[in-house]
């Protein structure tokens, strides 16, 4: 019997791997479209949008059910420069957080590489046409969220089509530490089933949301939770109602908040709260002792890592 557990356990991996095949070609595919994004404008910040976004990538595999430590995620010649140029975040992801998820860093080398509605728009769209699937165990979300006003414009995307209890964590690791408190504190009393609704004047003017339909973004009326986050009108009979803080609009109306620099909120109870839930929630993830209040820092990298970088990277792309 003893020399039957290596086939098993090569049978095992397989198995693992094709239950996961669609998670890790999103894996491996959102890096490959990062770089190419990142080959437009290979300055300081987009080089750490890319650190950041490996981290969450990485933390991604961590928090599964089914843990995928970082060979096995990224394929072997990506891995390698990843872990080169990225060492960081290999050394982090097991203690400390990311701010976002993998799929909102993206948006951001987008925006940054684009810098045009309509090509950020479409770009989104071809990534989700060619990376989308039908499991609930996926990197990438399907809605987008522009609100623009006097020329300046506000993105965000819902979090990733996985299952509920990792939804969860991503919208207590974004309350904690990305969204705007006004956006954090609503989705956390929603949640908690207490009405706290701010009111954002003429949001419905200029605040928009695109659904994945299959083929293309499409426009879309806000659901029902995300009118009662935001004080919307019911626009649509047939709207749906998803978790607070999953929709696309949560990033957008955060962003569009700290553009409008709308005073923060001095609400200690509220942020322990807040605290105190996102600790809940990872400590729903098995082998890990994450502390809720430390965060992924990308480091600085020199112009001459960077050349580098791109020079290795182009030769995989
Ligand atoms: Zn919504």
């Amino acid at each position: 019997m003893a020399d039957m557990s290596p086939k098993l356990s090569r049978a095992v991996r397989l198995q693992k791997k094709l239950h996961n095949s669609l998670w890790l070609d999103q894996a491996n595919s959102l890096m490959k479209t990062a770089f190419n994004q990142w080959k437009v404008s290979q300055n300081l910040y987009v080089t750490q949008l890319l650190d950041e976004m490996v981290h969450s990538i990485l933390f991604s595999g961590h928090i599964r059910n089914q843990l995928m430590k970082p060979e096995e995620i990224f394929e072997a010649d990506m891995f390698g420069i990843l872990r080169c140029f990225f060492g960081g975040a290999f050394e982090g992801y097991k203690r400390r957080l990311p701010k976002r998820t993998p799929f909102s860093c993206l948006l951001e080398l987008i925006v940054e590489t684009k810098k045009d509605k309509t090509l950020v728009k479409n770009e989104l769209s071809n990534i989700i046409t060619k990376l989308r699937g039908k499991s609930t165990n996926q990197l990438v979300g399907r809605a987008l969220c522009i609100i623009e006003e006097c020329q300046q414009i506000s993105y965000g995307v819902s979090m990733p089509l996985a299952e509920k209890q990792f939804k969860k964590i991503w919208i207590a690791l974004s309350c904690m530490h990305t969204w705007h408190p006004h956006v954090a504190y609503a989705v956390r009393k929603w949640t908690k089933g207490e009405e706290c609704s701010v009111p954002f004047p003429n949001l419905e003017e200029s605040c928009q949301a695109y659904v994945h339909n299959g083929k293309t973004l499409k426009s879309t009326p806000p659901c029902i939770s995300c009118c009662e986050l935001f004080s919307m009108k019911h626009v649509h009979k047939k709207s749906r109602s998803h978790l607070y803080g999953n929709c696309a609009e949560a990033e957008a109306i955060s962003k569009y908040l700290k553009l409008k620099c709308v005073p923060h909120l001095d609400e200690p109870t509220l942020i322990s709260d807040i605290k105190n839930d996102l600790k809940t929630k990872l400590e729903t993830v098995k082998n890990s002792n994450f502390d809720p209040t430390v965060v992924y820092e990308p480091a600085p990298i020199s112009d001459d890592r960077i050349k580098l970088l791109f020079q290795q990277i182009s030769g995989l792309l």
